[in-house]
């Protein structure tokens, strides 16, 4: 137990109770370990001057040289300023500014006195002016001045109370002063000799105060790394623990798999199809438990390595689950699948939150004796009166919409021997992600579409097209497709949006008297909401106006344009699941993304990606560059990601370097006990069990 960076900040000198208290609420740092911590989230180049003549708007914060020649209080009240002018060498003159704090800046500021300014230039009719510019008298500079002069982030709460950046970077000196020679290091000297790491107390120091160039590069791919390390380490190590301890059945037995293949098979499996299932046959015989995340874009074909899948188990006399979030696409899983089972004279049931009580009993029935061999469902089936004569496979399609212990309440229905487990989703996860999300996890990977489909046409359209998208639309019904029309509606509670929606419903209807309409939102019941899909999939009515809650999964492949309005509130991955909902039959399909003309740098990049492309990982990975990971769907939940100084969408080759060296470390000391790992042990052991990130003081 590190004891020191466990003390409480408000015994760092220049701290306090009150401060201490404010920066716990506000920022959550209540400890020397959590300050220490507290990165600066970008720096100031103050090893550069300009003269005034250089200067140029676009200009964030710079430094000048010059006099200070006159300053005078002008103004009355609220309007009360201090103007002083400052002159460079050339003689070109600036004019530095203060709104607040005026008596104190006109006594403190020396005329006739050489100082270096520091701030934002702006310009106005052509004169230079800095308003609150930082000051330090010439000669006077500070001789540890750092080369970078460290920024963090504040709130302004806490700048009420005097607490802004450059007070933390002077308790960060405070701090640093006292903490290096209790700074431990944390990684093996084999690792820092391996990586060329710079040591722990250096990267620390330097990461505030960065001494050079170098060095601070220095700094930072160390602490980056050993963020990332500690994840993969501990990653890593429950999937050993996995591997080595959990037993698996074994299926060696394939006869219905061989005649599904040979005589049911309407199509042939693509290359990616076949991969993944040679990919999960091996898991099967392995005589380990299966723990495999199956990802695949919209439309790639995913239920069909299900179904494959199941077969393998049933051909083992083995049972197996398949479990979906949505009443809706456990119903569409069940069409699926029963189609194919029918063929080979297998039972297959279906267990939802609406099975009658009567059809209840029988399935349980005979999911316990066994005579049932496949069944899918929702959650119903986590219920305890659920019980099998031998569950051997849980597959559970996308997943993030179950929480981990409901998905366990899955596994613990063998009690003799845990279920396989196959986890599907759709929800494409850039590889950096899925190796930190789901490191523990073997992953496999559909990266092919099935030959012939036609790629979906994707345009953007203003809303003042809106009439020619109309026509468009009516062109489609009559050719005998349908059409989904979908909201934002983020926050299912903002009465905003319902509102668009239902004006939205309104106008469709008035557009369009001559067909039916479908209104689908959050807000109707779940048995409402299964009513008007219903009446969709039968194609009882041609438009559906929707908010996202048809994104998961449903398929009308009749369904084949997709117009979606104020696109730019969604997010990237959130179009392209919406878009994925069409394109699933034979036609030709379109997704019209509807804009106004006002639009942001960020929005313009998803539009005009969904209109370039079709490809789901792409998408995922320009998604996690422009929002950052934790948007993410999925990982909200996974703790993984409260990173503090990685970043996985810039950091993927750092990331990999740090998983290698993990994989290495665990490969040549599997329990860790050898002497020069010893400071990982020691630093795992230093953290709190519940700690998810490793790399964390504590
Ligand atoms: P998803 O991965 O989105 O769950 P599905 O499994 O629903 O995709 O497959 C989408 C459609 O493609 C289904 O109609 C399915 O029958 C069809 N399909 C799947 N694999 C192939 C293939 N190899 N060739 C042709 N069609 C396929
Ligand atoms: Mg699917």
């Amino acid at each position: 137990m590190n004891n020191f960076f466990h003390t409480k900040i408000e015994f760092l000198k220049g701290v306090g109770p009150q401060r201490a208290e404010l920066m716990q609420k506000e920022l959550n740092i209540y400890t020397y370990g959590d300050l220490i911590q507290h990165y600066p989230f970008r720096y100031l180049d103050r090893t550069q001057f300009y003269k005034v003549a250089e200067l140029d708007e676009s200009m964030p914060y710079v430094q000048v040289r010059g006099r200070v020649r006159g300053k005078e209080v002008l103004g009355e009240g609220r309007k009360q300023r201090l103007a002083a002018t400052l002159v460079d060498e050339d003689g070109n003159e600036m004019e530095l500014v203060w709104f607040k704090g005026v008596k104190w800046m006109q006594k403190t500021l020396k005329n006739h006195t050489d100082y270096i300014v520091f701030g934002k230039p702006t310009s106005f009719n052509g004169k230079w002016n800095m308003a609150h510019p930082e000051l330090e008298e010439l000669g006077e500079e500070k001789q540890t001045a750092s080369f970078l002069q460290p920024v963090y982030h504040t709130t302004e709460k806490l700048k009420a109370f005097r607490v802004e950046s450059k007070v933390i970077a002077r308790m960060m000196e405070v701090l640093l002063k006292v903490a290096a020679p209790n700074i431990h290091e944390t990684l093996s000297p084999e690792l820092i000799d391996h990586y060329r790491l710079m040591n722990k107390r250096d990267a620390l120091i330097n990461i505030h105060f960065p001494q050079s160039v170098e060095k601070y590069n220095a700094a930072k791919f160390r602490l980056k790394f050993e963020e990332f390390f500690y994840i993969q380490l501990r990653l890593l190590r429950q999937k050993t623990v996995r591997r080595a301890d959990l037993a698996g059945q074994v299926f060696r037995q394939v006869p219905t798999v061989t005649e599904f293949y040979k005589n049911h098979m309407t199509f042939d499996l693509t290359n990616a199809q076949k991969r993944v299932i040679k990919e999960i046959h091996k898991d099967l015989t392995a005589g380990k438990q299966m723990n495999r995340l199956l990802q695949g874009d919209v439309g790639s074909g995913k239920t069909i390595v299900a179904f494959i899948t199941m077969l393998i188990a049933a051909d083992n006399g083995a049972q197996s689950v398949l479990m979906a979030p949505t009443e809706i696409l456990a119903d569409q899983h069940y069409t699926g699948l029963k189609a194919f089972a029918d063929r080979l004279g297998i039972n297959i049931g279906k267990l939802t939150g609406s099975s009658k009580t009567k059809d209840r009993k029988v399935l349980h029935e005979q999911l316990r004796s066994g005579e049932m061999k496949m069944i899918v469902g929702t959650h119903a089936l986590l219920e305890d009166v659920v019980q099998f004569q031998n569950l051997g496979l849980c597959i559970v399609d996308e997943q993030h919409r179950f929480g981990v212990e409901q998905r366990s309440k899955l596994w613990r229905k063998n009690p003799r021997i845990i279920p396989h487990v196959l986890v599907m989703t759709a929800t494409p996860i850039p590889r950096t992600l899925a190796m930190t999300l789901y490191g523990d996890l073997d992953v496999s990977v559909i990266d092919e579409m099935p030959a012939g489909r036609k790629e979906i046409v994707t345009v953007h359209r203003f809303d003042s097209h809106r009439l020619k998208v109309f026509q468009f639309v009516r062109d489609q019904i009559k050719l005998g497709r349908q059409v989904y029309i979908v909201y934002p509606l983020i926050e299912e509670s903002e009465g905003m949006d319902y509102k668009d929606l239902t004006d939205g419903y309104e106008s469709i209807r008035r557009a369009f008297p001559e067909y039916q309409v479908s209104m689908v939102h959050g807000k109707l019941k779940a048995q409402d909401k299964d009513y008007e899909m219903q009446r969709f999939v039968k194609n009882e009515t041609q438009i559906m106006v929707a908010t996202t809650v048809i994104e998961v999964g449903v398929n009308v492949p009749n369904a084949s344009v997709m117009i979606i309005e104020s696109a730019e509130r969604f997010g990237l991955s959130q179009l392209h699941q919406l878009r994925g909902r069409v394109g699933r039959g034979a036609e030709q399909s379109y997704c019209i993304l509807m804009t106004g003309y006002k639009l942001s740098k960020d929005s313009k990049t998803r539009l005009e990606t969904m209109v370039r492309t079709n490809n789901g990982f792409e998408i995922a990975d320009i998604d996690l560059k422009l929002r950052g990971p934790g948007d993410l769907m999925g990982t909200q939940q996974s703790g993984v990601l409260d990173l503090l100084i990685a970043d996985l969408a810039k950091d993927a080759p750092i990331l990999q370097e740090a998983r290698a060296a993990a994989q290495r470390v665990l490969n040549e000391d599997p329990q860790l006990e050898q002497p020069q790992n010893q400071n990982i042990v020691r630093h795992i052991k230093s953290l709190s069990v519940n700690t998810v990130n490793w790399s964390r003081i504590s």
